[in-house]
């Protein structure tokens, strides 16, 4: 049977960001990844948005984990070359009913430390953004894009150099805990048994259903996956847009918001469709909301711009009509399981924060 120190499950941005921290510790690491390649799940199928943190209740893990990751992944994009643009973001109010609504994201935005904020009126955001039709905005400087699949491949390199191993097909079926340390089981086309003192469970969407597969971990302590996709709508030819504009955020996402790539091609979205069952397939129907949406900020979209594009599904902890859960990062002082740390919920912004997840996780899994 193989034996290593720690197995990560899961290659997606925050696997490879905790990999990268453990191994740049000392730490022997293996990632698990039942895919044939890194990143193809949620890590892939995102806004590739940097938050400032301007949303999340004061105190929350996502509130300090993107704050602390907006800066920490700046630097690392800096230092290792990972594409990215600090553009900024205009959130808009688009009617006057919605001013208090941008005064509170204002305010909790500077609770959460993004001193940078101002707040400007309606024809100071038209001289920013000629295009966009708002009464009033918060500009946040901030806000950036990041390229999340040069990321990923710049966190696989340090992992690797540092000595840990990224397993592709190997997906982990079932995990032991009952003695001292783990046993971790893979299915593929490669089973195999491996002894770890030390298991991270990032394996995104299907972290919940993994955990109900330890053997040592009382059930009681996984909570509920809630599934809710976000369908992207892309847009052929430029957009007269500079920077990300985002509406009033809804009940369960941010609001259908423009997003650049770093190539300046715009997408729109992402929804809240909540779903069953993992499937990404776009509805071109759903092109009907998104032009309401999209027009309400910019009233010049033309009639049948909008392409179906892509959709990402949030591992949500909140169901329809709940208020938003916050990330749940367990390691035994929650769950009892020594050197166990499940990762749930990590929906945005776990790409921004994925870099200050990963020292938190190094801390939870402290194996000494
Ligand atoms: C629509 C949408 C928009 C978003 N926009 C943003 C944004 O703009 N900015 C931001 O900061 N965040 C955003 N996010 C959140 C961000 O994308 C996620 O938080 C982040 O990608 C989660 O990474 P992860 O590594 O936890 O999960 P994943 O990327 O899902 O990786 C999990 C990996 O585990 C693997 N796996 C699963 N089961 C097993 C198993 N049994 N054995 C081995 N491997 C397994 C999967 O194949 C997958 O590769 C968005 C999310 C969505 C859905």
């Amino acid at each position: 049977m193989d034996q290593i120190e720690c197995v990560v499950i899961g290659a997606g941005v925050v696997g490879l960001a905790v990999a990268r921290a453990l191994a740049a510790r000392g730490r022997e690491v293996i990632v698990l990844e039942a895919a044939e390649a890194i990143g193809t799940s949620t890590s892939s199928r995102n806004s590739e948005v940097i938050h400032a943190g301007l949303y999340y209740p004061r105190g929350s893990l996502k509130a300090t984990l993107c704050v602390r990751g907006r800066e920490m992944l700046y630097d690392y994009c800096a230092t290792r070359n990972v594409p990215h643009a600090r553009c900024g973001k205009l959130l808009v109010a688009t009617a006057a009913n919605q001013i208090p609504q941008l005064e509170a994201i204002l305010a909790r935005g500077k609770e959460n430390g993004v001193f940078d904020l101002t707040r400007i009126s309606g024809s100071e955001a038209l001289a920013l953004e000629p295009a966009l039709e708002c009464v009033a905005a918060v500009y946040s400087p901030q806000t950036g894009i990041v390229d999340s699949h040069q990321l990923m491949l710049a966190l696989q390199g340090d992992a690797e150099r540092d000595g840990a191993v990224i397993a592709l097909k190997s997906p982990v079926e079932s995990i032991d805990a009952l003695g001292s340390g783990f046993t971790v089981r893979t299915a593929g086309d490669a089973p195999t048994d491996i002894r770890a003192a030390c298991v991270i469970n990032s394996a995104g969407l299907y972290a919940t259903k993994l955990a109900k597969r330890i053997r040592g971990l009382d059930a009681r302590h996984v909570p509920p996956l809630y599934l809710a996709r976000g369908n992207y709508f892309s847009v052929s030819g430029r957009v007269p847009f500079t920077r990300l504009i985002y509406p009033m955020p809804n009940d369960a996402g941010l609001g259908v918001h423009l997003t650049l790539d770093l190539g300046g091609q715009a997408r729109f979205g992402p929804d809240v469709e909540w779903i069953d069952a993992i499937d990404y397939d776009v509805d071109p129907r759903r092109a009907e909301s998104f032009y309401a949406q999209i027009r309400s900020y910019w009233p010049a979209l033309p009639d049948g711009a909008l392409q179906p594009a892509y959709a990402g599904i949030r591992p949500k902890l909140s169901g329809p009509g709940e208020s938003a859960a916050d990330f749940m990062i367990q390691g035994a002082a929650s769950h009892g399981v020594r050197g166990l740390v499940n990762l749930f919920g990590i929906e945005s912004p776990g790409l921004t924060a994925s870099l200050a997840i990963a020292q938190r996780v190094c801390e939870m899994a402290a194996i000494d």
